[in-house]
């Protein structure tokens, strides 16, 4: 090795520093140029090691990016991470409209006011962004790409991002037919939240991939800042013809397991139903998982939002000291009426209380949460609530 030419070591090192360096932080690429002489002429010579820069880990504490990147640093960076960081509003500016950055990722980000980001890019403004990560849910556990606390303005986005095209998000605008012209009219242009993963559960039908606007497959790349590598899946291709809003795969898509059906499939034919409210919309069998049978007043119950009860009686049995009767309307009273339609059907399939853990159940958990009932005066009022 001794005799190793020194500019092959150079080359060598320099391929080195350069694939690790999107690991590191910038703080530790400072640290790291202080070590001994040679790294410092490598670091300083090569070009590109601040190319990539996420800040993301310091999302625990919120920290402020301007004191923790130097505007020297910035200058050189393509692709900037600030996913959950504090963004100060001359920051997101400068960011935007004076930096060399090609793709921003500022998901979760705390500072940021939806509106004065959407007027940062509407069309009279100029950036040399390519790609903003905004959307996505950096660990989704369902097919709901986005985050449901990402955006309060899914219709005025997907406006944004039409009249943007030289700027690409990581969603895009809905294509489902309910936003199609008719004669009928049409629903308003809407952004894309939901992933339709594999192909129809009924027909076997995959959406198609041709022809399709760009759209960011989060997260940012580590070894490109290019647009292009930045649209491109593990599997090296663009995101089919899968991204669809809520309002559009609503009765076809289940909210546990992913499964979908296309629009011919589920024509005729409801393919999730919603008993539990805080479940969402759910396929049978995702629902079969996560129901109980109260043996008590003999109604279903979802065993992931009805924390109060157990593996025998619903929370209400539980709490009171009489059992609900059979045929008064109170029986059911916090159930909706397709819940109690569908508890009814499910009991006719599942007459023992067969109960099997919910692998989904668990990942998902809409804003009403479930209460612990102490005692039936709650159950009581929470009945009267939901009628
Ligand atoms: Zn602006
Ligand atoms: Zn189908
Ligand atoms: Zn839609
Ligand atoms: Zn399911
Ligand atoms: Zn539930
Ligand atoms: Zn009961």
């Amino acid at each position: 090795m001794a005799n190793t030419p020194s500019a092959i070591f150079t080359i060598l090192s320099n391929d080195l520093l350069l694939s690790i360096a999107p690991y590191l932080h910038p703080k530790d690429i400072s640290a790291l140029s202080l070590t001994n002489k040679l790294i410092n002429n490598l670091l300083t010579s090569a070009q590109g090691v601040y190319r990539h820069i996420d800040l993301s880990p310091e999302k625990k504490r919120f920290q402020d990016v301007e004191k923790l990147v130097s505007p020297t640093i910035l200058s050189a960076t393509r692709t900037l991470v600030l996913d959950f960081t504090l963004v100060a509003v001359a920051q997101l500016e400068s960011i935007v409209h004076s930096s060399n950055i090609t793709l921003l990722s500022i998901r979760g980000c705390k500072g940021i006011d939806e509106r004065t980001l959407m007027a940062h890019f509407s069309p009279e403004r100029s950036t040399k962004l390519k790609g903003v990560y905004y959307f996505t849910d950096p660990a989704p556990t369902t097919s709901r790409f986005v985050r449901k606390s990402a955006t309060k303005f899914p219709n005025e986005w997907a406006l944004v991002i039409s009249n943007r095209r030289d700027v690409c998000f990581d969603t895009r605008l809905c294509r489902g037919s309910k936003h199609q012209i008719d004669e009928v009219g049409s629903t308003e242009p809407r952004i894309s939240e939901i992933k339709l993963e594999g192909g129809c559960s009924g027909c076997g039908i995959y959406p198609t991939s041709k022809g399709l606007p760009n759209v960011l497959v989060a997260p940012a790349p580590l070894h490109s800042s290019t647009i292009r590598v930045a649209c491109r899946g593990a599997d090296g291709k663009p995101i089919a013809d899968a991204l669809r809003c809520e309002m559009c795969v609503r009765e076809r898509w289940c909210e546990g397991c992913g499964k979908w059906w296309c629009e011919s499939c589920a024509a005729d034919k409801k393919r999730v139903t919603r008993p539990c409210l805080e479940c969402g919309f759910q396929c049978g069998e995702c629902i079969a998982a996560a129901t109980l049978f109260c043996q008590s007043c003999k109604s279903g119950y979802c065993t992931t939002h009805n924390e109060g009860a157990d593996d025998v009686k619903c929370e209400w049995c539980k709490a009171s000291p009489a059992p609900r009767g059979a045929s008064s309307t109170a029986s059911n009273a916090f159930l909706t009426s397709a819940a109690i339609s569908h508890y009814a059907m499910l009991r006719q399939t599942r007459p023992a209380n067969t109960f099997v853990k919910s692998h989904a159940g668990a990942s998902y958990r809409a804003g009403m949460g479930g209460g612990n009932f102490r005692n039936e005066t709650i159950a009581r009022r929470r009945a009267l609530m939901n009628n």
